[in-house]
């Protein structure tokens, strides 16, 4: 990513405090936020960004590839599980080429959606039957690769997944996820540290799920990812069958088992965190975790509701993550925390519109390894997100209310300017280098041509 200077006076700016800011201008040097001054007018040589600024929005939990099931898994009913197949017959159709296209398409939707950077829970690491391609982390690279080219930052969450549920073999289609042990899957992720890091990239490492690793592999991927001081992320207990099946044979709940096997940590994120028994929530606050929720495709898989509310009160942090993208907007899985937690409690004002704009920003960039980003202040990379409050859906907002009406009112479609580390990535609500709709229209229909 090309780092690049400039000085930016924002209309209104949130730099973290109850209220956004008036008339805020931002110096950037070398893609770091060098000065923040608040109050004072538009310099003639400054951009100048209507509505509200807000730090780079973090999308802490994605799978790239399923953004092309979007629609098509909507007809007749079914469960999570039945989603899954439809899932795993898209994978037999990406190879490296392809997954870089539809990679950088999707991550340039995200881009034009306000995120500066993206957590790519990434497990189809294998070509046809498990065989490896000749760079064993060609996909990887192919990921990290349209990342750039979007103009986002990148985690890539190398994803350890060894068994196709517990106690059982992997079926035909979970092969290519596998690399046969968790040693093979820790030289095969040492080898894309190595090779792919980089002032815009840094590699972690993610445990598929209890079902997908066992005890000892467990075990293996949470000593890795603390030698590389890395975070480390797993999908954890988004269905009830998980949880029966994880205790009917280990004893535990997939949370206990998990921080009997030294994985909760501060550095550690649960995703999903639905179905939670009341001590493991106690861990995870305990831990300093962080809980990286998911809701627009938890609703869309059926899984259920977190609790979010009690998580945030025993100490946990909150993410957000856009996962199968059936949805790729920021705003809406961060209001729908709170909305999911009123129809569940029949309380409102759970998670007010500064906790949930943390989670979209700050904690999500440090779920992701990025501690040092998702806030405007100076050391800070120049990530900044303008968002209209001049549109049909944000018009009309008071001074006191304008962070209310962005989370929950405003969508992807408001963002109007996204600068990701000092470099205009979209300009005027399009991206500068990418024909997104065009882009994403192409490959996904190539890659689902015959696909129901
Ligand atoms: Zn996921």
């Amino acid at each position: 990513m090309a780092s690049e200077s400039g000085l930016y006076w924002c209309e209104t700016a949130w730099l973290g405090s109850a209220l956004a800011t008036p008339h805020v201008l931002v110096q950037v040097e070398a893609g770091a936020i060098t000065g923040v001054l608040s109050g004072v007018e538009c310099p003639a040589k400054a951009t100048r960004l209507a509505g509200l600024t807000l730090p780079g929005l973090a999308n802490a939990h994605s799978h790239a590839f399923h953004r092309a099931l979007r629609g098509r898994t909507q007809v007749g009913n079914g469960s999570f599980w039945t989603w899954r197949e439809q899932m795993y017959g898209l994978c037999e159709r990406l190879d490296p080429d392809s997954y870089f296209r539809l990679a950088r398409a999707v991550y340039g939707e995200m881009a034009m959606a306000g995120i500066t950077c993206v957590g790519e829970f990434h497990y189809l690491h294998h070509g046809a039957g498990g065989t490896p391609y000749a760079d064993p982390n060609a996909m990887s690279a192919a990921l990290v690769a349209a990342a750039e080219e979007a103009g986002l930052r990148i985690t890539l969450l190398d994803a350890c997944y060894l068994h196709g549920g517990i106690g059982q073999v992997l079926n035909a289609q979970q092969r290519r996820f596998s690399d046969g042990d968790a040693l093979a899957w820790a030289v095969r992720a040492s080898e894309a540290v190595e090779a792919l890091s980089g002032p815009a990239v840094r590699v972690g490492a993610a445990i598929h799920s209890v079902r997908a690793v066992d005890p000892a592999g467990i075990e293996v991927v949470a000593e890795w990812a603390e030698r590389h001081d890395a975070p480390l992320h797993a999908h954890v207990s988004e269905q009830p069958a998980e949880n029966d099946r994880c205790i009917e044979v280990y004893g535990v709940t997939p949370t206990a088992l998990l921080a009997e096997r030294g994985v909760l940590r501060r550095q550690f994120t649960a995703v999903h965190a639905t179905h939670l028994a009341g001590a493991d929530i106690g861990l995870y606050g305990a831990a300093g975790s962080t809980i990286c929720l998911c809701p627009t495709t938890e609703r869309d898989l059926a899984d259920g509701i977190g609790p979010a509310w009690a998580l945030r009160d025993a100490g946990a942090h909150l993410a957000l993550g856009t996962d199968s993208n059936a949805i790729v907007d920021m705003f809406e899985e961060a209001r729908a925390v709170e909305l999911d937690q009123r129809l569940a409690s029949q309380v409102r004002g759970l998670h007010d519109s500064v906790s949930l704009l943390r989670a979209a920003t700050v904690q999500g960039h440090a779920s992701l390894g990025w501690p040092e980003a998702g806030r405007i202040e100076v050391g800070a990379p120049a990530d900044l997100v303008s968002v209209r409050m001049d549109t049909v859906r944000t018009a009309g907002a008071s001074a006191h209310t304008l962070l209310e009406t962005a989370v929950f009112a405003a969508g992807a479609a408001d963002v109007h300017h996204v600068v990701a580390g000092g470099r205009v990535v979209v300009s005027d609500g399009r991206h500068c280098s990418i024909d997104v709709a065009a882009e994403l229209g192409a490959v996904i229909g190539e890659l689902v041509e015959g696909f129901s």
